[in-house]
């Protein structure tokens, strides 16, 4: 049995995320009532790459909490400069703190830290990969100010290849009824091949890839626009030629319907202008507020204070007996040597697979 962590968008079920979107509600109703909580518990926020909002909204859901807090938010002054593992900082982390807040450039991070860890552990953002708290944040968002999540046309529009938060997004929501996806992006910042070929398709998901958002903007309940990932970028010369591809203005907003909403994970940088802010139907400062709360909601769920996750029994997957050479320069195995491939297959066949950590496709 394994204690549960939050690596994965999908490491809780639909039914848990439901009970965590429900205490988030319930302390929305009533802060107050969950101000002692956490008295008496620590939060530990490990942030290896820039971050103000993520971090600070843990720290915000855990002092809310009547909780402390620890960390640091660049890895430069700590051991890891001196070249420490992620396995061994969590170790000695794991042994002052409850409960451990991660983000890392490197994609699998937070699931190696997970394979370590005495306590549970909370992936902030690993890489261009994950960000299941955002996504709680975006379901919480949606349900709130559209009453469902299923029953929905979805419009991602920007960076689709890079932007982590919209493949955690994908991922959950892929699992409410009726849900149809609108991928708008440059064909160069295209999903992830391995999203399509293992979420959308096998789920029989209504998608279609385009790149104006003009043209679809009308046939959406939510638009959620995203920032070009600047920092994923290996050809600088590539960010510049596409960074301003999409900026939502009032002009498209016409074209929009009166009950769309707009999310966005933030920052922002030149997607959204200013003038949109003021429309009603703008919701990413609000989207901020319950991501706060929604994190107030995980942390008193993992710690099993309300609402405890039954431990679960996680299948081992199937290893690739011969695993090769993880190819993706951002996977965690590129930063520590002594870490080992680990493949699994994606298929029944097994003609495909993928990396353990940060679940690039092999060639
Ligand atoms: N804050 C979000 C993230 O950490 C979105 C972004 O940075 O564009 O992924």
């Amino acid at each position: 049995m394994h204690m549960r962590h939050l690596i994965d968008s999908t490491d809780l079920s639909v039914a848990e995320v439901d009970r965590i979107l429900n205490l988030a509600d319930d302390i929305i109703q009533d802060p107050a009532a969950f101000g002692e909580c956490c008295k008496g518990r620590i939060l530990a926020t490990l942030f290896y790459e820039p971050s103000t909002r993520t971090r600070l909204s843990f720290e915000a859901a855990m002092l809310r909490l009547g909780g402390k807090v620890e960390g640091f938010s660049s890895a430069a002054n700590t051991s890891v400069s001196k070249g420490e593992t992620v396995a061994d900082t969590i170790r000695v982390v794991g042994s002052y703190a409850d409960i451990v807040a991660m983000r890392h450039p490197k994609e699998g991070a937070p699931k190696v830290a997970s394979l370590f860890s005495p306590v549970p552990i909370i992936n902030a953002g690993d890489g261009g990969h994950q960000h299941p708290t955002q996504t709680l944040t975006d379901l919480l968002t949606i349900r709130s100010l559209k009453g469902r999540l299923g029953g929905i046309t979805i419009g991602l529009c920007g960076d689709l290849k890079f932007g982590r938060t919209v493949h955690s997004l994908i991922q959950s929501l892929a699992r409410y009824e009726n849900v149809t996806f609108i991928l708008i992006s440059p064909e160069e910042l295209q999903l992830p091949r391995h999203l399509i070929h293992e979420v959308l398709e096998p789920n029989h998901l209504p998608y279609r890839e385009v790149q104006s958002l003009e043209e679809v903007i009308g046939e959406l309940d939510v638009l959620y626009m995203t920032r070009i990932q600047q920092e994923r970028f290996l050809d600088k010369a590539e960010y510049e030629r596409l960074k301003d591809s999409y900026v939502l203005d009032a002009a498209k907003m016409q074209l929009a319907r009166e009950d769309m909403i707009v999310l966005h994970p933030l920052p922002r940088v030149n997607e959204i202008a200013l003038e949109v802010d003021s429309d009603p139907r703008a919701a990413y400062f609000k989207q901020v507020k319950f991501g706060m709360y929604v994190r107030m909601a995980l942390i008193l769920t993992l710690l099993g204070i309300k609402n405890p996750l039954a431990p679960i029994r996680e299948e081992e997957p199937e290893l690739v007996a011969q695993p090769p050479v993880c190819q993706n320069p951002a996977c965690i195995t590129t930063a520590e040597n002594g870490l080992p491939q680990r493949f699994m297959y994606t298929d029944e066949a097994h003609t495909r697979c993928k990396c353990f950590y940060c679940e690039h496709d092999a060639k």
